[in-house]
């Protein structure tokens, strides 16, 4: 989608400190941690959040949910806190749907 700041981190057109990638999804530093350990994670296709999210979305959903567990460990960590916001009045600033990888003390969000 243009002028999505996401899409064009999962088209390389902006860099991110990824890491992790394969072909439906991506896995990169946010830009402002709020953690020790803070991990944007985004499906490649341009999906908006939960609210508009349709049953095609759901293969890649389930992928990128298979995957937050190896991306989590590989940072290292035992356990993570998984956030996801959605739509404006649920703190959505980038509209395209991502999930927040958080690790360390003093988790922030709950
Ligand atoms: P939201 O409030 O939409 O759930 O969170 C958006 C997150 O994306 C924020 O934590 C913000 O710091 C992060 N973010 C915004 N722009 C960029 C960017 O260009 N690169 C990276 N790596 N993170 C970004
Ligand atoms: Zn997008």
């Amino acid at each position: 989608m243009d002028n999505c700041i996401f899409c064009k981190i999962a088209k390389g057109e902006i860099p991110a400190k990824t890491v992790y990638e394969d072909a439906h999804v991506m896995a990169f530093h946010d830009i402002a941690p709020k953690a020790d350990t803070h991990i944007l994670v985004i499906p490649k296709t341009h999906i908006t959040n939960l609210m508009t999210v349709g049953e095609r979305d759901w293969p890649v959903l389930t992928h990128l949910m298979n995957k937050v567990n190896h991306i989590a460990a590989a940072q290292g960590l035992e356990g993570f806190r998984l956030i996801s916001n959605n739509g404006t009045k649920g703190s959505q600033e980038v509209m395209h749907m991502h999930w927040h990888v958080l690790g360390g003390d003093q988790l922030p969000g709950f």
